[in-house]
């Protein structure tokens, strides 16, 4: 299969009027496209004209519990066909590490964290309704990071937040990242707070899967973390509903995404809009401006999923389509933030075989109508989604 005459983000980068052969389920080839007139047109061809082709998208924070596949259905007809999970457990986590390994076409591909660390009693177990698998001490970590590896986690997450994970001490956090290094697997922290995301920077983490509420950020956290080497995934969209917007509502609204906000059944609560609180959402966009020009990796995540779904976010998919337009209304430019969504968590997990168009790579893409190197919302008009090469249905779920 070709895409003719298309304009390509390859993951990184701009290029115009380019051939992109699709072969086996991965590119074969990108090519300049020669000529004009004979090259329209051929028969199987899918014309590119006025439209842009950019690798499948990342979703870098999503929960897919309680029901993996139809998370992961939602994901891939959105355009975002390798979604990294957060936090998961139970039959949920068994499902999903089962779907990551057959990888199915019409799904997005997984990869998880499995069972996040926690102290014993934490409000994540309350709100399991069940006891977690929790770290009381720094000499429980190697038995711990093996059991998470043994139930099929791909990286180690830590809860370092007292009110989410209870009393995980500094101590734990950081013989938790030995643990995981040791074993050669990547640790991200959650931190709701800069003190606790420095400390767990300093501690060794390799990423933070949030940035954080506050009146203000101290102006070196862009340097610090560039010093210790980590990638952050803001998750704007979560950070936007615990500052008192409604990040639903606003995603509703444009009907290229209406019918792909999914409606939870029965509703959950939503949190009402509370202006009051609206300045918190300063400490988030200040540290992301000094994150980018530091050169800090950005990840786009959303937090999508059951934890979040009281804040209004739980459009799989549609709500990475708003996490893009949250990053370049908060200073990223379109170019930044579709590289937050391909090349940039393809690199930071090791997924090397996607997040890039280039030959040799998967063959998971996204062709759009428009141009999102311009307006990032143009993302939104899907065309086409292909993962291993294989086109998707892009039939809206029923309302
Ligand atoms: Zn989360």
């Amino acid at each position: 299969m070709k895409i003719s005459d298309v304009r390509v983000f390859d993951g990184e980068r701009v290029l115009p009027h380019r051939d992109v052969v699709i072969h086996d389920g991965v590119i074969a080839q990108v090519t300049e496209t020669a000529g004009t007139a004979e090259t329209a047109g051929t028969p199987g061809d899918v014309d590119g004209r006025g439209r842009t082709l950019l690798p499948g998208l990342f979703d870098a924070h999503v929960h897919l519990a309680p029901d993996p596949d139809a998370a992961l259905r939602l994901l891939a007809g959105s355009g975002v066909t390798t979604a990294l999970d957060m936090f998961s457990g139970g039959e949920a986590l068994d499902r999903m590490v089962r779907l990551k390994e057959a990888d199915p076409p019409h799904l997005a591909a997984a990869r998880t964290a499995g069972t996040g660390a926690t102290a014993p009693g934490s409000m994540l177990e309350k709100l399991a309704g069940q006891p977690l698998p929790a770290v009381e001490r720094p000499a429980d970590a190697d038995a711990w990071v093996d059991a998470r590896l043994r139930e099929g986690a791909d990286y180690i997450k830590i809860i370092y937040d007292e009110r989410e994970g209870g009393p995980l001490s500094l101590a734990t956090v950081t013989a938790l990242v030995r643990a995981a290094h040791d074993r050669g697997v990547l640790v991200v922290a959650h931190t709701l707070a800069e003190q606790p995301a420095r400390e767990a920077v300093a501690a060794g983490v390799d990423g933070l899967v949030h940035l954080f509420v506050g009146e203000a950020v101290g102006d070196d956290f862009g340097l610090f973390a560039a010093d210790h080497g980590v990638f952050v995934v803001p998750t704007l969209i979560v950070l936007r509903g615990l500052c008192g917007h409604r990040p639903y509502e606003h995603l509703a609204a444009d009907r290229r995404l209406a019918g792909r906000v999914a409606r939870s059944r029965p509703p959950i609560p939503v949190r009402p809009a509370d202006p009051s609180r609206n300045h918190l959402y300063a400490a988030a966009t200040g540290a992301l401006r000094q994150l980018a020009s530091a050169g800090v990796p950005v990840l786009a995540g959303t937090d999508t999923g059951l934890p979040t779904a009281a804040l209004g976010v739980f459009g799989y998919g549609a709500t990475l389509h708003g996490e893009l337009e949250l990053l370049v209304d908060a200073g990223l430019t379109p170019v930044q933030a579709l590289a937050a969504a391909t090349s940039a968590p393809a690199r930071a997990f090791g997924l090397t075989d996607r997040g890039l168009i280039r030959p040799g790579m998967r063959a998971d893409l996204v062709l759009v109508d428009g141009d999102p190197t311009r307006d990032v919302r143009d993302t939104r008009d899907l065309v086409a989604v292909w993962k291993r090469g294989g086109g998707l249905d892009l039939t809206e779920p029923g309302g």
